[in-house]
């Protein structure tokens, strides 16, 4: 359904062109490990431009609510994204070295004349996060010290990445 969420990202850039969609969460199939549910949707927005300085570049934004796993009771905890991410689009491989090292506040990406716009998406919502998600104290249901002491956290997530 939304395989034709591929662009000419350099092409992109240069007209300054846009895209704006919304996707089910479940669609994201590397995020799913990290969800209660795949319940909802993210929207976000691709734009291109170009840099003076820089080049061409492209600017995402992504918003959303995940449902990901409290890892002290295994419950659903709500994640609200609101990314906002700068890319400078490269011409070849071996550039990268040097690119990186002038400005690290934005990232670099391959410039491609086929790119999948859902795996940049996917890949920042990934990047972004929080390695143990887990309730407030007040919200968690296992928030008494007693059972915070034994606890492991790693434990509900090898239990998630074992399905
Ligand atoms: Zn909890």
């Amino acid at each position: 359904m939304f395989e034709q969420a591929v662009i000419d990202s350099p092409d992109f850039a240069r007209k300054g062109l846009q895209m704006a969609l919304r996707v089910p969460v479940a669609q994201f199939t590397r995020l799913q490990e990290a969800l209660k549910e795949s319940t909802g949707e993210l929207d976000f927005v691709l734009s291109g431009f170009v840099d003076p300085q820089e080049g061409t570049m492209l600017r995402l934004s992504i918003a959303g609510q995940l449902r990901l796993v409290c890892q002290r009771c295994l419950g659903p905890v709500d994640h609200s994204l609101a990314l906002n991410r700068q890319f400078v689009l490269y011409a070849e491989e071996n550039q990268l070295g040097d690119l990186a090292e002038e400005n690290p506040e934005v990232d670099h990406i391959l410039g491609s004349r086929n790119m999948n716009v859902l795996d940049l998406v996917e890949e920042e919502v990934l990047l972004s996060l929080p390695l143990f998600p887990r309730h407030a104290e007040a919200a968690c249901r296992l928030a008494s010290t007693e059972v915070a002491a034994t606890h492991r956290p790693m434990a509900g997530l090898k239990e998630l990445w074992g399905r």
